[in-house]
């Protein structure tokens, strides 16, 4: 049996969709494919920029780590069915202490492996064949489309767990949760007005940052949380500090800059998290005042990747319950066939998520 899937081969630029064997694995779970989402790292490895890529075996990888699938077959007892809507897990472990107690996303000698992205193949293709540990199940069929989401989601429910452990260092910081904390969100693609939503429902007051006017889908996505937009090419900060002090600010993008903006108008016992890696970093200079201003206010400053099985579970929760409270279908933008390879050139116009339908 063959089937269709879009394969790179790391380094070179471009994707094909190309016939694969469809090898059925007994023993384990067959999904078909019902959706993958796109996102900034399967443009870097198309673009052939992504050094960390590498195949699972031969010279191409199948891309795609942002999936939905149904489940077609599963060995009894597996504990799936027929007809299960699932999720499937990214990162596998490698051998180190973490990976070995299920938090591979917080390995400690990077020997684990990434669908999609490092040492697996990933999703973008019809069908896969998964071990029931690495799947997420989803509770609602007609919720697959917004659960689309769930890998880019569980990324902010990792960051949230590590806001509420490094904020006990201080006394009253988040004794109620995250109820009445100022949250500033820098950056409006898909992972800044997930982390909004997330955030948002956690009982922070939410402040999005962007240095461009909000597109009209982010501005119909920010009314819906009930967030602030502040422009920070245009507009004044100050009113807007002094309302909302900055007690925890985001980086979704990975703008470097972002950093020594934020450092020096974060509040006392404020938390940075630094989560996008845009790519490429640039040099930058950072101003002492910014070591500083750290030491002063307590400052703390977390970075963060990946999430754990638990951060999927809770992801799925949060999409199934608050989709419709907060708009968040409207993060996906368009929807495309597997023969449209265009759309993984660029992010186009207006674009927050691209998907693809199989
Ligand atoms: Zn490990």
């Amino acid at each position: 049996m063959i089937m269709k899937a879009i394969i790179v081969t790391p380094g070179k630029a471009g994707a094909t969709l190309a016939d694969i064997p469809d090898t059925p694995d007994t023993g384990i779970v067959k999904v078909r494919t019902l959706h993958t989402g796109i996102c900034g790292t399967d443009r870097e490895i198309y673009a052939g920029k992504l050094g960390i890529t590498r195949v699972e075996k031969g010279q191409t990888l199948v891309l795609g780590h942002e999936a939905i699938g149904v489940v077609e077959s599963a060995p009894s007892k597996s504990g799936f069915e027929l007809g299960q809507i699932v999720v499937p897990m990214v990162r596998r472990p490698g051998g180190c202490v973490n990976c070995l107690k299920g938090r591979q996303d917080y390995c400690t000698d990077g020997n684990f492996t990434e669908a999609g992205i490092r040492g697996k193949d990933g999703f973008m293709r019809e069908h896969f064949y998964e071990r029931p540990e690495f799947l997420i199940k989803v509770g609602d069929p007609s919720n697959a489309s917004i659960c689309t989401l769930t890998e880019p989601t569980k990324n902010i429910m990792k960051i949230l767990e590590a806001i509420n452990l490094v904020a006990k260092r201080s006394l009253s910081d988040l004794s109620n949760g995250m109820a009445g904390k100022n949250v500033w969100i820098f950056g409006t693609g898909a992972e800044g007005l997930l982390a909004a939503a997330v955030f948002k429902d956690a009982g922070a007051n939410i402040m999005i940052v962007n240095r461009r006017p909000a597109s009209n889908a982010e501005r119909t996505i920010i009314s819906g949380i009930g967030a602030g937009f502040f422009n920070s090419s245009t507009d004044d900060w100050t009113a807007a500090l002094k309302s909302t002090p900055m007690e925890i600010a985001l980086d979704m993008v990975g703008v470097p800059e972002i950093f020594e903006v934020a450092i020096k108008e974060l509040s006392r016992n404020g938390i940075i998290v630094l989560f996008g890696t845009g790519g490429q970093g640039k040099s930058m200079q950072l101003d002492g005042s910014a070591i500083i201003h750290m030491v002063d206010k307590n400052a703390t400053v977390v970075g963060c990747e990946d999430g754990a099985r638990k951060h999927y579970e809770e992801a799925v929760e949060f999409l199934e319950r608050c989709n419709a409270k907060y708009g968040l279908s409207n993060i996906i933008t368009g929807h495309y066939t597997s023969s449209n390879l265009s759309v993984l050139e660029k992010k186009g116009g207006g674009e927050i998520k691209s998907v693809i339908d199989w």
